[in-house]
């Protein structure tokens, strides 16, 4: 999941009102800044007699019941963006939140505090029990608590559809410490053409909102509020992960160019979505989605997406301490088959472990996560849960074309004992006399250096394969994948991980096993038309990229592909892998590496 970040935000050496973060959301915007703060800060704090506390329980009720109504309005408004309305469901039913509503009843009832004071003690002891969990994914959704708290915040002080934004005239860059997708679906009728935020990543919920409305956004710039304040001009580079502070006309200037260019170029692209994905040479090519939430579902399939090649579906693990049940991960399962078929669904067993959601699991603390008990090593080992798991996805299977993929496989035993358990999970289904599918391919992903090394094998045994090269990445070369210092040295052009995808086609075409790539690596350009060359024609990526990799391939002939991925099979570093593909390609390519027309 995490992606390689750049290093956190600092000055600039040559230019000191240059901040960095990350690209949450592409574009460049230019605008004037807006620094909003929280309501968190500003809350009474009173004690309350035993009298008025009926009162204060009250308030709160009716504060829960004004604040979920205020973000049904706002999910209304932006039910045609199936993302972030998916996020906005999810606030209303966390403003609701029994936990939530015990916390305010204790601190209203025994601690006698007010209303105000009692939500927020409430969430700081929800978001810190959050923040002091192993799971990274889990720490970063304290935040939504804080928010959640937020909007109650609001309901209490009558402040009904309130945005903790002054009136804004004019383009606005919204400057923050973070934004919650609440706030950021309130802006869609202000004049806001830019996010800044001090914290988040390219997977936090405001980058999605802010992909999502396709407005510019750069996060993680993690000292923007001492640098900026309102008033001053400011650019936002979503391209590049930049802010500018200040600019200078001419840097004014050239930001206004390449923001055309940009809109020009993202139009274009719209326009290509309907084409064909094929080669310039003809050749057909899958382009699939990577999905997360169930609602993607719909921005995969208006993105020209052939099916879905990646459901992570340990995403129904997050903010729960038991596992769903089977029913409810059959419903969310059929939901997505039923809006993607007749084309293909590929379910991944659920990847957890690692850096992903542990806590539904209590997995021991370990020193190394990444080489722990993640992914299939936990599911085998809780063949009760894991069976479950199986069932909901073969009972989905009656609804489309699904496919299931394992995760983490290191070796054949665990191929064939998930295979047992697939075979038992068809058999309770049948004998419950539900349907499913006559046939439910197995297949692995290739993510483990292991795996690869034993390719010729899985590809005998295995109904398809799928590389997933953030992690293979990880593993070959030993590099955290979550590590920001680190990711210069992970790079997909390393001659080491060439040679690891070039034996994984190989094997598939030799023994007759479809291949695919659903790790990052085939939604950056010069990296897809490598994979291209080595014999790639299956890809799945996150669906915003789909247009761009279908516009790079048509440019592209298989020949010519075949016959760079040849020479970067002799090269030895990834400094020469990369120049070889860039030398061929980037001039033709060069709008889409710019990000712009
Ligand atoms: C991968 O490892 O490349 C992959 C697609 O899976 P994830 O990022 O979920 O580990
Ligand atoms: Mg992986």
């Amino acid at each position: 999941m995490s992606e390689p970040a750049p290093p956190p935000s600092r000055p600039d050496s040559a230019h000191p009102d240059i901040l960095r973060g990350i690209a949450g959301s592409p574009g460049i915007a230019i605008g004037t800044a807006v620094v909003v703060g929280s309501t968190r800060h500003t809350h009474p704090r009173r004690y309350v007699s035993a009298h008025d506390v009926p009162h204060e329980l009250d308030r709160f009720v009716a504060a829960v019941a004004l604040a979920q109504s205020d973000l049904r309005d706002m999910a209304q408004r932006v039910a045609d963006k199936p993302a972030e309305a998916a996020i906005l469901d999810a606030y209303i039913l966390m403003v609701g939140d029994e936990a939530l509503a015990e916390g305010v009843r204790h601190n209203v009832s025994t601690e006698r505090r007010c209303a105000e004071w009692s939500v927020v003690a409430a969430c700081e002891s929800i978001a810190s029990r959050m923040r002091s969990m192993d799971d990274s994914y889990l720490r970063e959704r304290s935040h939504d608590v804080e928010f959640v708290g937020d909007r109650v915040l609001r309901a209490l002080g009558g402040v009904s559809g309130g945005v903790a934004i002054p009136t804004i005239h004019g383009p606005s860059i919204v400057i923050a410490h973070d934004l919650s997708p609440a706030d950021t679906a309130a802006m869609v009728s202000a004049p806001v053409v830019g996010f800044i935020t001090e914290i988040g990543t390219r997977t936090s919920h405001t980058s999605i909102m802010a992909r999502a409305l396709e407005i510019p956004a750069v996060v993680g710039v993690s000292d923007v509020l001492k640098r900026v304040m309102t008033g001053d001009l400011v650019i936002v580079d979503g391209l590049r992960g930049i802010v500018v502070a200040r600019p200078t006309e001419a840097e004014v200037e050239e930001a206004r160019t390449r923001s055309e260019r940009y809109a020009a170029h993202a139009k274009e692209l719209q326009e290509s979505r309907d084409l064909a994905a094929t080669t310039r040479c003809g050749v057909p090519i899958a382009l699939r989605a990577n999905v997360e939430l169930p609602a993607e579902a719909l921005l995969a399939r208006d993105n020209g997406a052939e099916g879905i090649g990646l459901y992570r579906t340990e995403f129904l693990y997050i903010d729960r301490t038991s596992p769903p049940t089977e029913e409810e991960q059959y419903e969310v399962f059929k939901s997505v088959v039923e809006v993607t078929r007749p084309r293909p669904v590929v379910l991944r067993t659920f990847d957890i472990g690692g850096d992903k959601f542990s806590s539904t699991f209590q997995v021991p603390q370990e020193m190394n996560p990444m080489l722990g008990l993640r992914a299939v090593r936990l599911a085998l080992s809780r063949p009760d849960v894991f069976l479950e798991h199986l069932r909901a996805m073969v009972r989905a299977s009656a609804h489309g074309d699904v496919r299931i993929m394992i995760p983490m496989v290191a070796s054949l035993t665990e191929l064939r004992q998930v295979h047992t358990l697939l075979r038992e999970a068809i058999e309770q289904v049948r004998a419950r006399g539900l349907p499913c599918a006559e046939e439910i391919p197995l297949g692995v992903m290739i993510e483990v250096p292991a795996a690869a090394v034993m390719v010729d094998l899985f590809a005998r045994e295995a109904d398809f394969m799928s590389l997933g090269t953030n992690d293979l990445i990880q593993y070959a070369l030993a590099v955290d994948r979550s590590s920001r210092s680190l990711a210069y040295l992970a790079s997909p052009f390393e001659p080491a991980i060439v040679r690891l995808i070039a034996g994984v086609v190989n094997a598939g075409r030799n023994w007759d096993c479809p291949v695919s790539i659903c790790g990052a690596m085939a939604s950056d350009p010069l990296a897809a038309i490598l994979l291209l060359g080595l014999g790639v024609r299956d890809f799945s990526m996150e669906a915003a990229a789909i247009p761009e990799i279908k516009e790079t391939l048509r440019r592209v002939s298989v020949a010519e592909a075949q016959a760079v991925a040849a020479e970067a099979l002799e090269n030895r570093t990834a400094e020469d892998v990369e120049h070889c593909v860039a030398s061929a390609f980037a001039p033709r390519l060069y709008d889409i590496l710019a990000g712009d027309a």
